[in-house]
């Protein structure tokens, strides 16, 4: 039975490529249009493009490395005026470019390359000259993402590697003097953030000073290496310094908020999201759903209340009536030292799930590495995927998970009661199978560079949080009330989320009315809202992503199913989707129904 099963789905795994494949090819063909002229316009576009993108990796190391190209691993960029000025002309003259080629007359896959190009563009221009973030946000200037990635990605002997970073350690100083140069006004949330994240960057000097005695080196090349590390330490430690003694200096009253304000938000979310709708429209959409989740909550929880919650008085108000059924399903919780177990255990039935129940497909060529979060990195989410960009489609994906070492007992219970049992697999789906994980592999393996770099994030972060609805309607969880209660209150945090970062960089919600909200509306525990109260300092418009991209996923498979009616087939709507790599929602659609 066993055997049968896997060579099944080894079959349905050929197939299922070569669908894919021929489906992308396909619309890409068939909406070219006979005349010779618009294949010479696909032909010059093309060629235009990958003008654009060798540009781009001489103009911009720090992309091209997240790319998994290396090519400049030795070099730092110096984050200085100089490079934000030759940035800017860059952006200008390639929007000139492309600007004289006609859209319309590209086949679609071309046009949608197009789109992505001069958003990207347009974006980079916008983020210099309106968003200004290098101004105030201190937390942007950090060697340790980019050490990092040079000393563990296996793109070359270690040796080489470690070579190259030799070199590159030398602008470390330079770095750290052009972040404080290009800081001008700071918000305090930043600032503290920064000096947090930089001690990751002494971790990770540290782990490359240990890294250089496994490697053959040369004895003037060990003794290069000690004094750029120390050097370099130094710097790091300078900044951190630097900003303690500037974050003193901050008054409360005329510091920049962190709060970025109509203008700024509406223009954020335009570069950022994509959307069809614009910043408040998708807002009111989300206090719409959360009226509706609510709905649906209350009688998930009437239905539950005689199994846990007999000759107990049920509450008249619904929102209390709810959170009592939360809290008593909560107790259902691994113990913190099970958490990396349990997620471990939790991937390969996830993936026998998709396999068995047909939805999407799988490589298996390509396992996905449960870790701890690397220190950097730490401070923003709990856990998050790590995944090879497309040139590096061979290298190891990571299941970055944030332990709880540093918290104390009742900080971890509360963090496990929010992560309890029904949510621990939710995440997985989301983080992993078939959420972010399966998407990058198929974003990766797309035809199109331009939309596996150009990528989405309120496509991605609405795939991961589709896949979550899409694998509970699949019977994932035993299709019972327990599993779709907690789906919900899941679901809630999106919805909220988005609610809450509009509510706070816009209306001006305060610290304690979103606790409030959250813990009240959102059902968070108190751990987890302040951990989001802290995230929507730090980053704006990214939490709508996620509802906004989900959002118009979701009516976009139901509106599929109507039109196609019994001919609608789930796994080919998510290969399809998946197919054209991590362009924005509204523009794939448009592919799909197109001829
Ligand atoms: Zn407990
Ligand atoms: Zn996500």
């Amino acid at each position: 039975m066993m055997t049968k099963k896997i060579i099944h789905s080894l079959v349905t795994g050929i197939f299922g490529a070569a669908f894919s494949l021929a489906a992308v090819q396909s619309t890409a063909y068939a909406a070219v249009p006979a005349s010779v002229q618009a294949q010479q316009q696909d032909r010059d576009f093309i060629r235009l493009k990958e003008r654009f993108l060798s540009a781009l990796w001489r103009e911009d190391a720090d992309t091209a490395l997240w790319a998994g190209k290396f090519d400049s691993a030795a070099n730092l960029a110096v984050p200085d005026q100089k490079s934000r000025t030759q940035r800017l002309a860059f952006d200008e003259l390639w929007l000139g470019r492309f600007a004289k080629l006609d859209g319309a007359s590209l086949s679609a896959s071309q046009s949608t390359d197009l789109a992505l190009i001069n958003n990207y563009l347009a974006s980079s221009r916008w983020y210099l000259t309106d968003f200004r973030e290098f101004e105030w946000n201190p937390s942007l200037y950090n060697v340790a993402g980019g050490l990092d990635v040079i000393l563990n990605t296996d793109y070359a002997p270690k040796a080489q590697r470690v070579r190259s970073l030799i070199k590159r350690l030398a602008q470390v100083p330079a770095y750290y003097q052009a972040a404080r140069a290009s800081i001008a006004r700071p918000t305090a949330e930043h600032t503290r953030l920064a000096i947090s994240q930089s001690a990751g960057a002494l971790d990770v000097l540290a782990e490359l000073e240990k890294a250089g005695k496994t490697v053959k080196l040369t004895a003037a090349e060990r003794s290069l290496l000690s004094q750029r590390i120390a050097a370099a330490s130094t710097a790091v430690q300078g900044y951190i310094n630097w900003l303690g003694d500037l974050e003193k200096t901050l008054n409360p009253e005329t510091a920049r908020s962190f709060r970025i304000g109509k203008q700024l938000y509406e223009g954020k979310f335009t570069a950022d999201i994509q959307s069809g709708y614009s910043a408040e429209q998708t807002f009111e959409r989300a206090v719409k759903a959360k009226e509706e989740a609510h709905r649906n909550m209350a009688r998930l929880a009437d239905e539950l209340w005689p199994k846990y919650m007999a000759g107990q008085a049920k509450p008249e108000d619904a929102v209390q009536k709810v959170a009592m059924v939360i809290d008593k399903l909560s107790e259902n919780h691994v113990r913190r030292e099970d958490v990396f177990k349990e997620i471990r255990q939790q991937i390969p039935i996830l993936q026998d799930w998709i396999r068995d129940h047909d939805l999407v497909e799988l490589d298996r060529n390509k396992p996905l590495i449960v870790r701890e979060t690397p220190v950097y990195e730490r401070g923003v989410s709990v856990a998050s995927i790590e995944a090879p960009g497309p040139f590096r489609p061979h290298d190891k994906t990571y299941y970055n998970v944030t332990p709880l070492d540093s918290q104390t007992p009742e900080q971890a219970e509360s963090t496990l009661r929010e992560y309890n049992h029904w949510v621990m697999q939710i995440l997985s789906i989301h983080e992993g199978i078939p959420g972010h994980y399966v998407q990058l592999q198929h974003a990766n393996k797309s035809p199109s560079l331009i939309k596996s770099l150009f990528g989405n994030g309120s496509m991605v972060e609405g795939w991961a949080v589709y896949s979550e609805r899409m694998m509970l309607e699949s019977g994932y969880g035993g299709n019972t009330p327990e599993m779709w209660l907690m789906y919900y209150k899941w679901n809630l945090r999106t919805v909220c989320n988005t609610i809450l970062d509009y509510s706070v960089h816009v209306l001006g919600m305060s610290e304690a009315d979103a606790m409030q909200f959250l813990t009240r509306q959102a059902f968070q525990t108190d751990s987890e809202a302040s951990g989001k109260w802290l995230r929507v300092q730090y980053t704006s418009v990214q939490l709508a992503s996620y509802f906004s991209g989900y959002s118009e996923l979701y009516e976009f498979r139901e509106q599929r199913k109507k039109a196609l009616g019994n001919k609608f087939n789930l796994k080919q709507f998510h290969e399809e989707f998946l197919s054209y790599g991590s362009a924005p929602v509204h523009i794939i659609k448009s592919l799909m129904t197109k001829g």
